[in-house]
């Protein structure tokens, strides 16, 4: 199913990567662990990066009571949230057609605050769900104190678009020629080796879970 395609996420320049499916927003908002949440209030636009989870066709996002970002998004201030993953460098034979392989997503919409306390801790659940899946069923729930610090809000994507570029470089004919490595660099982001915190008590295994998020 697609997003309905207005001038708001038409992809216009290199609109043959544009995508507009669901399916593909979702894997790519699944593949990420951070979304850039741009606002603008009082003229000036910001930008902020955050953790998030997707849940159906919501951005869970949370943070600090006061904090700008997450009072403006509960005021229903309208938003807009990016996720980016750089897959390559693309290195062409001319300067200028260098460019990445990449997938990414631009999702608008607005938010609304989540009060009641069973949804509140279900959402703060699918944020650390979303990191590491397994963790919640190990951890201590958040007690009141933590949950009345804490603001929780879903994002609904009201329309989204993807983009996404892969392959080689794309020179001009007339440079096909050149003494010129050419060709693409891929990059992948990967988990390291799993550390305990120095002040882990005796005893204590690695998780089930681990095996899930490697
Ligand atoms: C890792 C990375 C590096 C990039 N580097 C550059 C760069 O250096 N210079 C540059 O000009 N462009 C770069 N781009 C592409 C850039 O994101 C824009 O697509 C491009 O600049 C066109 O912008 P525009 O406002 O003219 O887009 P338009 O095509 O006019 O945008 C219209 C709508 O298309 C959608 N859209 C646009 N871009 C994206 C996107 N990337 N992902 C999902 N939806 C999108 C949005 O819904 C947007 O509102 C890069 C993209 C990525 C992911």
């Amino acid at each position: 199913m697609n997003y309905k395609i207005n001038q708001r996420n038409k992809v216009l320049r290199a609109k043959e990567r544009g995508i507009y499916d669901k399916k593909t927003v979702y894997e790519i908002l699944d593949a990420g662990k951070i979304a850039h949440v741009g606002i603008i209030m009082d003229q000036q636009p910001f930008v902020i990066p955050m953790s998030y989870a997707r849940v159906d066709d919501t951005i869970i996002l949370h943070g600090a009571l006061n904090s700008r970002i997450c009072t403006s998004l509960i005021e229903g201030m309208p938003a807009c949230i990016t996720v980016t993953h750089l897959d390559g460098l693309v290195l062409a034979r001319s300067t200028f057609s260098h460019s990445m392989n990449y997938r990414s997503v631009v999702a608008f919409g607005t938010a609304r605050q989540i009060e009641d306390r069973d949804r509140k801790t279900k959402a703060l659940e699918s944020l650390v769900e979303f990191l590491a899946p397994g963790r919640t069923s190990d951890c201590r729930p958040p007690n009141k104190k933590e949950l009345n610090a804490t603001s929780v809000v879903e994002f609904k994507i009201e329309q989204a678009s993807a983009k996404v570029r892969s392959g080689g470089p794309k020179d001009k004919q007339a440079d096909l020629d050149l003494d010129v490595w050419a060709g693409t660099v891929p990059i992948s982001q990967h988990y390291g080796d799993w550390q305990a915190a120095e002040d882990l008590k005796q005893g204590i295994n690695f998780p089930n879970y681990k095996e899930g998020i490697k």
